[in-house]
């Protein structure tokens, strides 16, 4: 197991106390990772600032041809980096390989070409006598921040923009499920140059914390808990640095009386339940119209029996346990607090045994200003409430503290319209819920951050727009 961190180029281990990663699907010990100190944090830092002063004046072709490289060394190795995915986080095999590193192979790639497409206003004499200009630059040394649920993924996402726009990154994967980051950072060891990469790790409140709050850093990104996200927000405050976030989410899935609705369970069967649930665009919150509601849970319900839970690598295994007795201990205490009052269609209880699994869990006749429907689970429990018309369901959707994702279904192209006009999400599929591609924003509002990870305006977070202004 690759449990060392690498700073300034070299691989080290870390000099403060170890952190045990656990197997999900067990809940027996894998390896223990001392964590950083906060002179090898200091390091890290220092080797970020010295390197950016080289890398951003890296040409965008430079840049791309390192993307590339990168995007490379993964495929070449997915099936190993997978292998510690799947290990990691508890994910079913194939799909930990086959489901996820196509989008993560190619956010490299997609990036490689971004770094090349940056566009700007036109130069020209807007006072006369001047010739101004656009410029926009690398914002400097960025903090990186990386979730549990999907961490190699989420840390292609925090790479590959700011790479693309010239800056060096300082990499924080989630203590509890850092071996694929850790792998990545040696397999890139003699690809990236000296401190373009930085990965360290540690636990949040202490390495992360110094992390965001290092002077050094320009910027912070995140994709976690909104809790990191405003301690992102908070060290950003006390020194004036760019702040990207990218937190949990609530997805209302929006069902009219003329959907599809084998159509719609069948994505609840695979997009609910995929990754154990613990995905922030989840399809999580069914809201259906009165008329179609019984038809649809009784669809809902033989979907979801279908799923096999089971250890990761076991024969047809659909979905594998939550990432931690922790995260199983708060699904089952949500699903406890909302008991009274709902009906328990299938599952709501953890599974005896070893290994933190828990049952897919639908829940019906749940109030829309329930707990259990408005807070993120993040785990692999679906609510479903009603709705009588248009107004209604926008009312409810847009009424939440969250805004990344949400899907309509309808047959009515205007209705469609009208409706993904109104709701207030970062992004609104209509007809299907979950797919994703680099070119298009994985967009925040309200309460779920600020800006996008993926497409173009990604590289938004990573650079200023400068204007420069020549008298004749
Ligand atoms: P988390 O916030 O607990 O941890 C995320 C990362 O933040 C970890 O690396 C952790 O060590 C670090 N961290 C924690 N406290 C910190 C602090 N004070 N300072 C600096 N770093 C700190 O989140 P999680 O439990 O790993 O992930 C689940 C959350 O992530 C959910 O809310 C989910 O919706 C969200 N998420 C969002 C997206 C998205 O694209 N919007 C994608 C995946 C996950």
């Amino acid at each position: 197991m690759q449990t060392k961190m690498l700073i300034n180029g070299e691989m080290v281990e870390g000099t403060a106390d170890p952190l045990t990663v656990l197997d999900p699907a067990t809940g027996a010990e894998i390896c223990q990772i001392p964590q950083a100190g906060h002179d090898q944090l200091e390091a890290a830092v220092r080797s970020s600032a010295e390197a950016f002063e080289t890398f951003r004046q890296s040409t965008p072709a430079e840049r791309a041809a390192l993307l590339l490289q990168t995007a490379d060394v993964i495929e070449t190795h997915q099936d190993e980096l997978a292998e510690l995915e799947s290990l990691d986080v508890g994910k079913p095999w194939p799909s930990a390989r086959d489901d996820e590193f196509p989008l993560t192979i190619d956010t490299f790639r997609f990036f490689a070409g971004a770094a090349r497409t940056m566009t700007g206003s036109a130069a020209g004499e807007y006072v006369a006598g001047h010739t101004s200009m656009i410029r926009r630059d690398p914002v400097g040394p960025v903090a990186a921040i990386a979730p549990w649920n999907y961490p190699l993924m989420m840390a292609s996402w925090k790479l590959a923009a700011p790479i693309a726009a010239g800056c060096t990154v300082v990499l924080k994967p989630s203590e509890i499920t850092p071996l694929s980051t850790l792998r990545l950072a040696e397999l890139l060891q003699d690809v990236v140059p000296k401190g373009v990469l930085n990965v360290v790790h540690g636990a949040g409140p202490t390495i992360g914390d110094r992390l965001i709050n290092s002077p050094e850093m320009e910027a912070i990104t995140v994709t976690g808990s909104p809790a990191t996200g405003m301690a992102a927000m908070r060290a950003a405050s006390q020194q004036i640095r760019h702040v990207h976030l990218e937190l949990g989410g609530k997805a209302p899935v929006i069902v009219f009386e003329d959907a599809d609705l084998d159509a719609v369970a069948e994505t609840i069967r695979y997009g609910s339940f995929f990754n154990a649930g613990q995905d922030c665009a989840q399809p999580c919150r069914v809201l259906v119209q009165d008329g179609v509601h019984d038809k649809l849970v009784s669809a809902i319900e033989a979907e979801v029996k279908k799923i096999r839970l089971g250890a990761p690598k076991a024969d047809g295994t659909e979905m594998g346990p939550v990432v931690s007795s922790a995260q199983r201990n708060r699904v089952a205490a949500f699903v406890d607090r909302a008991r009274p009052g709902v009906e328990i269609v299938t599952g709501g209880k953890p599974v005896d045994g070893p290994g933190f699994f828990y049952e897919p869990t639908v829940i019906a006749d749940v109030d829309t200003a329930a707990e259990i429907a408005r807070e993120e689970v993040f785990g692999p429990v679906v609510t479903v409430s009603r709705f009588s018309d248009a107004e209604e369901a926008l009312a409810i959707a847009n009424a939440g503290r969250y805004g990344l994702a949400s899907s309509v279904w309808t047959a009515h192209v205007g209705r469609a319209m009208s409706m993904t006009s109104r709701l207030r999400y970062g992004f609104t599929w209509v007809n299907t819920h979950g797919v994703g591609t680099p070119e298009m924003p994985w967009a925040a509002m309200k309460g779920s951050g600020t800006g996008c990870d993926m497409s173009v305006f990604a590289l938004d977070a990573y650079t200023s727009i400068r204007h420069v202004m020549v008298a004749h």
